[in-house]
């Protein structure tokens, strides 16, 4: 069994979409140097491939077909030196623009419904997490991926104010979008995110929440800083 240290621990962030998980997680990262795994990357690349080989029709998906599919499927981070960050291969193929498109946001949320994806993303995230010295960001790692997590995080924040950091963030990316489809996105995936029957959004029992509606990400580190102190696990 691994035993925890602060040099390996296993660290959850979960939470609803665009609450700036991914920025928090990597600064976190960055700090402890720590691994960082997007799992929501994950479930966006299957999500590409069953768009790309038609599994998805209308609101349909083929889950058969999808069976077949995942069996062969291979997804993984790599470090790209152009861009100076890891980025998400599927299948060996850079994947890392095309997952973060509309048509994809549109959709994502009923491909990581089915149980058959969920089962086999949770296997490869858990392979990520052997050693420890992770910070994974997601839905479900606090509760299904690494119960026994370190520590759990759980965000939230003003779905409006959500809604506004995810339209800036597409719009600055040379995305061209409008506030009130960005907005829909966001309420429908967490409205699906959250009811859905397997692995639902929902804080962990010992997750500890960070609203960070009205915070900078310097004094969302302050928080996680301090936070370290008061668990003993401060550097
Ligand atoms: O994190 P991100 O917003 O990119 O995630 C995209 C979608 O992937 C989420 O809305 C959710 O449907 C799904 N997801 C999930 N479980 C995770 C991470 C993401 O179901 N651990």
């Amino acid at each position: 069994m691994r035993t925890s240290n602060k040099n390996n621990l296993t660290i959850a962030v979960d939470g609803y979409s665009s609450c700036g998980k991914s920025t928090f997680a990597k600064e976190i990262a960055r700090k402890l140097n720590y691994k960082y795994i997007d799992s929501g990357a994950m479930y966006r690349a299957i999500t590409l491939l069953c768009s790309k080989k038609n599994i998805i029709s209308g609101e349909k998906i083929n889950i058969k077909a999808l069976e077949l599919l995942l069996a062969d499927t291979d997804i993984d981070f790599r470090f790209t030196e152009t861009r100076n960050r890891h980025e998400t291969f599927l299948n060996g193929k850079n994947v890392e623009d095309e997952i973060r498109t509309a048509g994809v946001s549109d959709y994502v949320s009923q491909v990581s419904e089915i149980g058959q994806v969920r089962e086999k993303m949770v296997l490869i995230q858990r392979r990520y997490g052997k050693e420890g010295g992770i910070v994974m960001d997601g839905r479900d790692i606090g509760t299904v991926v690494f119960p026994d997590a370190d520590l759990k995080i759980f965000m939230t924040a003003n779905p409006e104010i959500r809604a506004e950091r995810r339209y800036k963030e597409l719009k600055g990316k040379g995305i061209d979008t409008d506030f009130e489809a960005v907005k829909k996105n966001i309420e429908k995936r967490d409205h699906i995110d959250s009811s859905r029957k397997i692995s639902p959004l929902k804080k962990a029992a010992d997750a500890i929440v960070l609203d960070n509606s009205n915070m900078t990400v310097p004094e969302q580190m302050e928080w996680f800083e301090e936070l370290l102190i008061k668990l003993n696990y401060e550097n």
